[in-house]
């Protein structure tokens, strides 16, 4: 039964048509602030997502040939779609995932942003000459689309994450076949729609929906798909990243994170504290660059501690579609009993929730902002990303052992430090094992600079100029 009327009937989108899902009965949508389904997901059967594959395959041909500029026309309208939608799609976002409107807000206006540099970028896909060792011979080198990429979104960023896949591979000329997470699937339809009214050829953008595991392994092993590119968990990653290796498939991949923050001396530690404790519970701690092991120095731990745990505890947490709300729900009931685990973790290893721990209410899938203060290496907290609205503490003596406890975990997304003092901050970029370091300042990415991990973070970058290259192949061209 939905709970509001606004929020749009599912379907899935192929080959330029609106339709129903042939297999099954579907998956239910909820509201995470209510807990009332609010729509029902379709599934799409095998011959739905072969159908989806066909056309995205003659729509590439076609595509390929449409002009970069013409191609950025269309984005460039799709751009300013989302724009002009902003309210719609930030309520769509607040309504399937949980975030506060204003969030919401601040979401839509990334995605608009993300097509538009994509669309310019798809201008500059410049090549080059290299000059030859004989006369008369002419070489060069052109940069050319992958092909049909299978994208597979997971619900955190319900319209960045499949914005940046769909807008980086149909500037680079690749048509797309993808997959929205099942708790946020209207974001991604709503993006079709949009792309779809800009002008968009039939075919070229298929959204399909179903069992994650069992559309991911049809797309990715059919031949018509030349690449892939995944957002999501570790352990999802890995599996779909064998899969793609098996028909030697371009793989981008952006995975865990569980990012260290290095608090060094001489700081305004209160004042810090207070923009962690914002920075720490946006979208409820649900971001993969979200500041987790926060690794202060031993001269200012206890102040910060007690000062970040002040800050959470003042958050105010509620229906995102209150205006009055900091934190939102969690995304599902998964990530609930999740969060329980990692404060039951503590408790049994006597360590200290220096604020929240506990589920709120029983309607919605609300949890409070958690700190866990002074938490062992061993605790479950500083080895697994909680995912969630969960930090933890613990302090640090030296630079070296900073950075040690920062490169300490087999992850590499995010990593932040905040110092006044240059040979630390130089050390620090040096040698803390992330893709992204972010020092004295919490904005871990933007459409223009690239994103992405190292070690079991993922591979291939999203986003900046790599965002681009991630979907297209080089050609080297020699003629005598
Ligand atoms: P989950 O692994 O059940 O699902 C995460 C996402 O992966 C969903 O969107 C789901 O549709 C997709 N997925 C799952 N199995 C898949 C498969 N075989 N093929 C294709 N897609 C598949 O986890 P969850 O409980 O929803 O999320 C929690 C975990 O996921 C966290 O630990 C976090 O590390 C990870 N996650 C990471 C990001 C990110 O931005 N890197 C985003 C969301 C979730």
């Amino acid at each position: 039964m939905k709970t509001d009327s606004k929020y749009p009937r599912l379907r899935l989108f192929i080959a330029g048509r609106w339709i129903d899902g042939a297999m099954g009965d579907g998956t239910e949508v909820l509201d995470p602030a209510r807990g009332d389904v609010i729509g029902v997901m379709p599934h799409a059967s095998k011959s739905q997502l072969d159908e989806a594959l066909d056309s995205a395959e003659s729509a590439f041909r076609a595509w390929r040939s449409v002009s970069p500029y013409d191609r950025a026309m269309i984005l460039l309208r799709a751009a300013a779609l989302i724009r002009a939608r902003a309210e719609d799609l930030a309520w769509l976002i607040t309504t399937e995932l949980g975030k506060p409107l204003a969030e919401a807000r601040l979401e839509v206006e990334t995605a608009a942003s993300i097509f538009a540099w994509d669309a310019e970028e798809g201008r500059r896909a410049y090549g080059r000459v290299i000059p030859s060792r004989q006369p008369g011979v002419r070489q060069i080198v052109v940069r050319e689309p992958v092909g049909p990429i299978a994208a597979f979104a997971p619900w955190n960023a319900p319209l960045i994450t499949p914005s940046r896949k769909i807008s980086g591979a149909l500037a680079a000329g690749c048509s797309v076949v993808i997959k929205p997470a099942e708790e946020t699937p209207a974001c991604t339809l709503a993006l079709a729609a949009i792309l779809e009214e800009a002008g968009l050829p039939a075919g070229t953008l298929n959204v399909v929906t179903g069992n994650p595991a069992e559309i991911s392994k049809y797309l990715i092993s059919s031949p018509l798909i030349k690449g892939v590119t995944f957002t999501g968990s570790t352990a999802v990653g890995k599996a779909l990243a064998a899969e793609a290796a098996l028909g030697m498939k371009r793989m981008i991949s952006e995975l865990g994170g569980h990012a260290p923050v290095l608090i060094f001396p001489e700081i305004d530690v209160e004042a810090l504290a207070v923009s962690a404790a914002k920075a720490k519970f946006r979208n409820a701690g649900q971001v993969c660059t979200s500041p987790t092991r926060f690794f202060v120095h031993e001269s200012i731990h206890a102040r910060f501690a007690e000062a970040f745990a002040e800050a959470a505890g003042r958050i105010q947490v509620g229906d995102g579609r209150d205006p009055t709300t900091q934190m939102g729900p969690l995304a599902h009931a998964r990530r609930l009993s999740s969060i329980e685990e990692f404060v039951d973790d503590a408790r049994d290893r006597g360590i200290a929730v220096a604020t929240g721990g506990g589920r709120i209410g029983n309607r919605g899938f609300f949890f409070q902002p958690t700190l866990l203060a002074d938490a062992g290496d061993d605790s479950l907290a500083m080895n697994v990303e909680p995912f969630g609205p969960l930090a933890v503490t613990q302090p640090f003596g030296s630079t070296q052992e900073a950075i040690r406890l920062a490169n300490r975990l087999p992850f590499g997304l995010a990593a932040y430090a905040f110092t006044h003092d240059s040979r630390i901050s130089a050390q620090v970029a040096e040698e803390v094992e992330s893709g992204n370091v972010i020092i004295n300042h919490w904005q871990a990415s933007l459409p223009e600079t690239p994103f992405g991990g190292l070690k079991d973070s993922g591979q291939g970058r999203e986003g900046g100029i790599e965002g681009l290259e991630a979907f297209q192949t080089v050609k080297y061209v020699s003629q005598a």
